[in-house]
């Protein structure tokens, strides 16, 4: 059987922001439980409540680590490389057969798990940046020198799309975490 052809939409769409989670044409799906070979850190393991603030709290200081970086607003991928270090460095050979834990994986996780919902609310933000910028390069006919009014349309749709998000990220109505810990 030929494998699903996904190449229709892969040569003709392109993302406003990658996002450099999984994509969904990949077929196996794009959280954690569909690639039940790979490991997963926050998958396989919680946080321990009894170490939470010590040392050995290695989940929780993994965890801390992305809801800081997701409430700077840092990129997806961006989080992932220092997850990823941080992995490497100081949780890694703690872990029985110290498995590697991929960044490809991580970025699954975040993205995708639900556990950190800030980080799609701040990729939200950068799709939008992302579309108002692109629809910006179409909004003049080059030739004529007038406003494409259709392309008016969707732009000013967009900005006051990314306005509401603002404003609702303010309100908090986002699930960005309010009053966490701080470490
Ligand atoms: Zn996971």
């Amino acid at each position: 059987m030929e494998e699903p052809d996904d190449s229709a939409c892969a040569a003709a769409c392109v993302p406003a922001y990658v996002t450099g989670g999984a994509s969904i044409t990949e077929t196996k799906g794009m959280h954690c439980s569909a690639f039940p070979k790979e490991f997963c850190f926050f998958c396989t393991y919680e946080r321990n409540a009894s170490a939470t603030g010590t040392e050995s709290d290695l989940y929780g200081s993994l965890s801390d680590m992305v809801a800081h970086l997701a409430d700077m607003s840092r990129e997806p991928s961006a989080i992932a490389i220092h997850v990823f270090d941080a992995y490497e460095t100081t949780v890694r050979h703690h872990i029985e057969g110290s498995p590697s834990w991929t960044k490809k994986s991580i970025l699954r996780h975040i993205m995708y798990s639900g556990q950190f919902s800030q980080i799609v609310d701040t990729s939200v933000g950068h799709m939008l940046n992302a579309l108002i910028a692109r629809q910006n390069d179409a909004l003049v006919d080059a030739a004529t020198n007038t406003v494409i009014e259709e392309n008016r349309k969707a732009f000013c749709d967009t900005v006051s799309t990314l306005l509401k998000w603002k404003a609702a990220q303010k309100n908090g109505l986002c699930g960005k975490s309010q009053g966490k810990k701080k470490f």
